[in-house]
């Protein structure tokens, strides 16, 4: 028998209340009193995993060391807990129907009728315990994604029911994260919402031990004792959860209103540490109150939705956070930028990044960001695809190849720059077929890259089909764009950089999946250096004009 102990959050009365930062909240305040904590998120599609959602539908994919694609939620947990994340962390409905459905083509139900109870309420079971069967963890935290009362998550809250009773008092939790609207028409806040949704957990047999209400404004005594009367939970378990300028901040709040004290007395938990959050206090003071801003240019082409692009996001703010500068990110949509615009629509970024993705659509506007960031010597960071544009742009434009390509843009390209992997040949399936994960780099000593990392030897998560095409090297490092990173079982180019430039680096892998709060990356953290001292020498520029 496992000595873990498992918390459960669920989420009432609408979606978005951002259940992923308060798990990873609570998380990170039980790693703060010694505790080894691990978060699963429990994703109700049919989807196997969201490699093959479009990340306007769902927000960005997340990959994990171990090459899994994943809810961006996981990125939240990695970034608040600075432990890696992998496969077992993230569940979805699909993944699970796939495993009874294989096990019933194998004939492991032989003569039985396969039905959700409890063949799928089984195997969520299997999958939540997972985590704690080598007594890996104290605490596994499982997020169940949806909203309770949702049908796509009826079997997850069964499979929860089932083992709170099945694991006994003391070993298992359950929170439940609801809203508190506030009517200003009235000047109240409602706590009817919460109301309803708590009983919809009772009637399928859950009783929350805690509520935490999320909140524009502070709840009174009086609304706290009507929720715990209502709800038949405990006065001290009637969590507030206000608005935070930064993400980073929730933790702290929700230290002030001690939900992490509570879970620990709910569940016995034997804690060894005393929390120390002044580091933590210390980079929320920065993001809250920056000295400086700099604009950075996100282009890319799944812009309508920013959590498209969360990871990148949130590293800049860490790295930022370093220099006490606040970033401030624009996301350009890369189908706007025309050869004779992109000026107009660059000019104010003191940096500009291209962002990953997949196919030809807005393509020729990240080919011109990079021009432009290349030509008018504007820090620059190409990500995957954005590495690739800045590859095919310097083919172009500096080495004379007038129709280089990629060969996912154009297969009949007579310059393949960028070509596909040998391995991904003869490949047709979509899901989970991508290069994945984290591969080694050596990194060429003397390199800017090399005084960023401070090492010679890194590994990096990968998502992509393609790769530089090594037969063009030479070219490209005689003309001073050089491989400073190299994969060392496969030569494959996973870094390039630009000589004779104030910072210009693509990289064909994602150092945003492993930037955290407490361990900026220092890609980021560089590129973020040179981002400041592009927007001192323009402002410097700009006043120089005045002047005149
Ligand atoms: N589409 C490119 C490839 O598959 C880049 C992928 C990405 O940016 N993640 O190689």
């Amino acid at each position: 028998m496992t000595s873990t102990k498992y918390i459960f959050i669920s989420g009432g009365v609408t979606s978005s209340l951002g259940k992923g930062i308060v798990s990873a909240s609570l998380a990170m305040l039980l790693q703060e009193r010694g505790l080894s904590v691990t978060i699963q998120k429990l994703d109700p599609y049919i989807n196997v995993d969201p490699g093959t959602l479009n990340p306007y539908e769902h927000g960005e994919c997340y990959v994990t060391e171990d090459g899994a694609e994943t809810d961006l939620d996981l990125g939240h947990y990695e970034r608040f807990l600075g432990v890696p994340t992998s496969q077992a962390n993230n569940v979805t409905t699909g993944r699970i129907y796939q495993s009874v459905i294989n096990k019933e083509r194998k004939g492991d139900y032989l003569g039985k009728t396969v039905q959700v109870i409890p063949h799928i309420t089984d195997e969520i079971k299997r999958r939540i315990m997972l985590l704690g069967n080598n007594n890996q963890y104290d605490v596994v935290l499982t997020e169940i994604g949806g909203t309770v009362g949702d049908i796509e998550s009826l079997p997850y809250i069964e499979a929860v029911r089932q083992l709170k009773f099945e694991l006994g008092a003391g070993n298992s939790l359950v929170i439940h994260l609801t809203l508190v609207p506030y009517l200003s028409a009235t000047g109240e806040l409602k706590t009817k919402p919460t109301q309803h949704s708590v009983k919809v957990l009772l009637e399928n047999g859950i009783q929350p031990d805690i509520l935490v209400l999320r909140a524009e404004k502070s709840l009174s005594s009086d609304i706290r004792r009507k929720v715990a009367l209502f709800c038949n939970v405990e006065i001290d378990a009637v969590i507030e959860c206000l608005d935070a300028s930064t993400i980073y901040e929730v933790p702290l709040l929700l230290q002030k209103e001690k939900l992490d004290e509570i879970t620990i007395r709910k569940m016995n938990l034997n804690i060894t540490r005393v929390p120390d959050l002044g580091p933590w206090t210390e980079i929320v003071d920065r993001l809250k109150n920056p000295e400086c801003v700099v604009k950075i240019g996100l282009v890319g082409k799944y812009v309508e939705l920013a959590d498209s692009y969360k990871s990148i996001i949130e590293s800049l703010s860490h790295a930022g956070a370093t220099y006490r500068c606040k970033v401030q990110v624009t996301c350009i949509h890369s189908e706007e930028i025309t050869e004779d615009n992109v000026k107009d629509i660059l000019e104010e970024q003191h940096g500009i990044i291209v962002a990953p993705g997949f196919g030809d659509r807005g393509i020729d506007g990240k080919i011109f960001a990079a021009r432009f960031a290349r030509e008018q010597k504007v820090p620059f960071l190409g990500i995957c695809l954005g590495m690739q544009c800045a590859v095919i742009e310097f083919a172009r434009n500096v080495l004379g190849h007038k129709n280089a390509h990629s060969t996912e843009m154009d297969q009949k390209t007579p310059q393949p720059v960028i070509d596909l992997m040998e391995e991904q040949k003869g490949i047709t399936e979509k899901g989970g077929t991508m290069r994945l994960g984290a591969y080694p780099c050596n990194i060429k000593e003397g390199t800017r890259v090399h005084k960023a990392y401070n090492k010679t030897f890194i590994r990096e998560r990968h998502r992509h089909r393609y790769e530089f095409n090594n037969s063009y090297l030479q070219e490209f490092e005689d003309a001073g764009f050089i491989a400073s990173g190299i994969n060392p079982d496969n030569n494959l180019v996973e870094i390039m950089e630009m000589t004779g430039h104030p910072w210009f680096i693509g990289v064909q892998f994602h150092p945003e999946y492993s930037s955290t709060v407490m361990k900026p990356h220092p890609l980021f953290i560089q590129f973020v250096r040179a981002v400041l001292d592009h927007s001192v020498k323009q402002s410097d520029k700009k006043e120089d004009l005045v002047r005149k």
